[in-house]
């Protein structure tokens, strides 16, 4: 893997090195709001959220509901009646004309490659979009999902694996290891590992820590269950990322920016993400063409086989 300021979520001295203004803002906004608690309390305002929006589409004001979701109204997907006393379904992608035309490019070993992750999902209010993008631009990622969210949303999770994308995990409901004990981040670990294999069919091997904070006792625990633990990010520059919500073409900017042969970068379709503006979203189509125009592809992270202090992933070919 490049050297620099990679994030591998092994060492707290890397923690210095990180794209600094990003981290510590990921941590202060989400930590606070991720844990049960705030899990219970989003629940709660999906519900309410849901109620309201089935009384307004009962009522014909289906442009306000659109707008209080946050919803694109061009792209707004009007999900089946059972599915919105469930939850409330974001919107989709549709191929462009280009995306249509767009011939597939060779990947060969001298072609650079950059590996876009996404944390936190899977979300129906996200996720589908991320897929609708990447299926449409013939693009691969790697998700990072979370226990919980696999158990609420198994059928995005095995469409994600369907169309090829790698599949990693970030705990059952995206805990701050340094705080847990072993019997605890146990739980976590093999709660995740036990949600995502139910789910896939198969077992994931790869795991990334929520907000890169790993702990003694949890690599304990990854080194028994055989999972390839701390998979980073880079983070050279000081652009803000998207849990941010600095909208599309920050994002944008940021994922071209940081793109280069064999960076990963990370992206959000689920915890805080999902509540930026949705126009933000409009970032994926435009940076995946963007990259490309610098020369790159995309490629999934996989593990190397190569423990004992070397790397343990790799930026792969599809
Ligand atoms: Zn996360």
């Amino acid at each position: 893997m490049s050297g620099g300021r990679r994030r591998r979520d092994t060492s707290s001295q890397e923690t210095t090195l990180l794209g600094v203004a990003a981290l510590a803002a990921e941590a202060r906004g989400s930590r606070p709001r991720r844990g049960k608690a705030a899990f219970d309390v989003r629940r709660r305002r999906a519900l309410v959220t849901v109620t309201v929006l089935v009384g307004l589409l009962g009522a014909g004001v289906a442009g306000f509901a659109t707008w209080l979701t946050g919803a694109d109204d061009t792209a707004a997907v009007a999900a089946p009646a059972a599915v919105q006393r469930v939850e409330v379904v974001g919107p989709r992608y549709t191929p462009t004309a280009a995306d249509r035309a767009r011939t597939p490019d060779r990947i060969t070993p001298s072609t650079p490659l950059v590996a876009l992750t996404f944390d936190d999902g899977p979300t129906p209010e996200r996720t589908p979009f991320v897929l609708d993008v990447l299926a449409a631009k013939g693009a691969k990622a790697t998700f990072f999902f979370q226990g919980d969210q696999v158990e609420k949303h198994p059928e995005i999770a095995r469409r994600a694996l369907a169309e090829g994308h790698a599949i990693g995990l970030h705990s059952y409901e995206h805990v701050y290891f340094p705080d847990l004990d072993q019997t605890r981040a146990r739980d976590q670990i093999v709660r995740a590992e036990e949600s995502l294999t139910s789910a896939l069919g198969v077992r994931p091997t790869m795991w990334r820590y929520p907000f890169g904070e790993a702990s003694p006792a949890a690599d304990a625990v990854l080194a028994e269950r055989r999972l390839v633990g701390g998979v980073g990010w880079d983070w050279r520059s000081n652009l803000k990322g998207d849990f941010e919500c600095p909208g599309a073409d920050a994002v944008a900017r940021f994922v071209v920016t940081e793109s280069r042969d064999e960076a990963v970068i990370l992206l959000h379709d689920g915890g805080d993400a999902i509540t930026c503006p949705a126009p933000q979203w409009d970032y994926l189509p435009r940076a995946i063409d963007q990259v490309r125009a610098k020369g790159l592809e995309f490629g999934l992270i996989a593990p190397t086989g190569r423990p004992n202090g070397a790397e343990e992933t790799a930026v792969v070919a599809p």
